[in-house]
């Protein structure tokens, strides 16, 4: 990996005044919308057909304003205004890579930053979201795993990410404008920082305001969930979100998963398979994603191939196998396995009869690739400590 100079790199400082005691609209499902508004003095008669202006204004429209919100009395607007804000998360920085990928730096209510990345694609758009600042896990190859510091984002910071992304995209539609079919944001992952299924309601809720068709409007089959295997969450995911499941698989042996991947420890490879066994089915979706990173001499023998396909076929799970080239960051403890010894690993799977893209590395330059992601303040934290015991001083 060559650490380049991003092509650009805007620092914006948004002064924000958090307003005492509003409450914010953003993140909301449509009963606690119906019930906010209700409460604050909305007569109940009117609260659903409010509770749906409000809504597309926000989600459809994305006004942030009340004051623009047409439709309403002037009186009204006001009222609101009083009350509420429709607030998203800050946009610190924003760097964008040579290959076009974006990746934005965002601060949350408690001084908290998460990164959200997009990559753009010739037949698609992919919003790359987290979940929580940080992670509890800690998988061995994955630098959020590293990181001390974590909270759970809440509904309005995790669909407020998407929100971010379309006004910095200025994909929201203006009144009156034909419908965009080719969309620059058309696919969102729960692949950033975090364990998704470890903020389930959240996350829950957030997805289903990004599915709502009065407003974001993505199809659920464009939404993918990646869990590393939180097995008592995953028929939850089936009913409550529907969304598509990538697993983050990575080694064949319990062994090898219980270091790679320690949640292995609590739930194993055959418990975790019994649960992705069920999902297509009850999800009513296609195939689910084994996510498997290729890490030189730990997961990427021919056996690790054959035993991978083993355990697929054993539990007949329809399924395809996305190998990731490791993306080494700074004193990792493994290294990426050869082309050529992913591709061998990856013709094996084929011939089994499964789909083995090898996912291309995006945003390396920006240090945007899968599970490179970690705050920056984080990283100063640590670099600083590092100069320290470099230097022989005591931090
Ligand atoms: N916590 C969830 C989602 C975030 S990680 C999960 O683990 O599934 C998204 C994907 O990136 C996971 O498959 C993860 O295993 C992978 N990943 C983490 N660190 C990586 C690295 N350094 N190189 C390549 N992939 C990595
Ligand atoms: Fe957490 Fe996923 Fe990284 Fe594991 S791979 S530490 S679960 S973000």
């Amino acid at each position: 990996m060559s650490p380049k100079a991003p092509i650009t790199q805007d620092v914006m400082t948004i002064p924000r005044k958090l307003p005492e005691g509003k409450v914010n609209l953003v993140g909301l499902t449509r009963d606690q919308l119906r019930e906010a508004l209700i409460e604050h003095g909305t007569p109940e008669k009117q609260a659903k057909m409010r509770t749906g202006q409000i809504w597309q204004w926000i989600y459809q429209w994305g006004v942030r304003d009340f004051a623009e919100m047409t439709n309403l009395a002037k009186a009204y607007r006001a009222q609101l205004a009083e009350r509420f804000v429709i607030e998203i998360p800050e946009v610190v920085t924003r760097q964008v890579s040579e290959d076009g990928t974006r990746k934005y730096l965002c601060r949350i209510a408690g001084g908290h930053e998460v990164e959200v990345v997009y990559i753009p694609e010739e037949d698609r758009g992919t919003l790359c979201i987290s979940s929580q600042v940080g992670c509890t896990l800690t998988c061995s190859f994955c630098h959020t795993g590293t990181q001390k510091l974590v909270r759970n984002l809440t509904a309005a910071e995790i669909v407020g990410q998407v929100m971010m992304a379309r006004d910095d995209l200025e994909e929201w539609p203006t009144p009156g404008a034909p419908k965009d079919e080719t969309r620059l944001l058309s696919n969102i992952v729960l692949m950033g920082m975090g364990e998704p299924l470890y903020n389930f309601e959240n996350v829950r809720d957030a997805m289903k305001i990004a599915m709502d068709p009065e407003g974001i409007s993505l199809s659920r089959r464009r939404i993918t969930l990646s869990t590393s295997g939180v097995v008592p969450e995953i028929a939850r995911t089936a009913e409550e979100i529907g969304c598509l499941l990538a697993i983050s698989f990575h080694a064949t042996t319990d062994e090898t998963r219980d270091v790679l991947v320690p949640i292995n420890k609590r739930w194993n490879i055959e418990e975790l398979l019994e649960a992705l066994a069920s999902y297509p089915k009850a999800s009513n979706s296609e195939r689910i994603t084994f996510e498997y990173v290729m890490l030189d001499g730990v997961n990427d023998s021919d056996e690790d191939a054959h035993r991978l396909i083993d355990h697929i076929k054993r539990y007949n799970i329809p399924a395809k196998i996305n190998l990731i080239p490791f993306n080494e960051w700074p004193g990792a403890p493994y290294k990426r396995s050869s082309n050529n010894r992913i591709r061998a690993f990856a013709n094996i799977i084929y011939q089994a009869g499964y789909a083995s893209p090898i996912r291309k590395t995006r945003g390396e330059d920006i240090m945007a690739a899968c599970g490179q992601l970690k705050s920056a303040t984080e990283r100063a934290r640590k670099s600083r400590k590092q100069i320290a015991a470099e230097a022989g001083l005591q931090s």
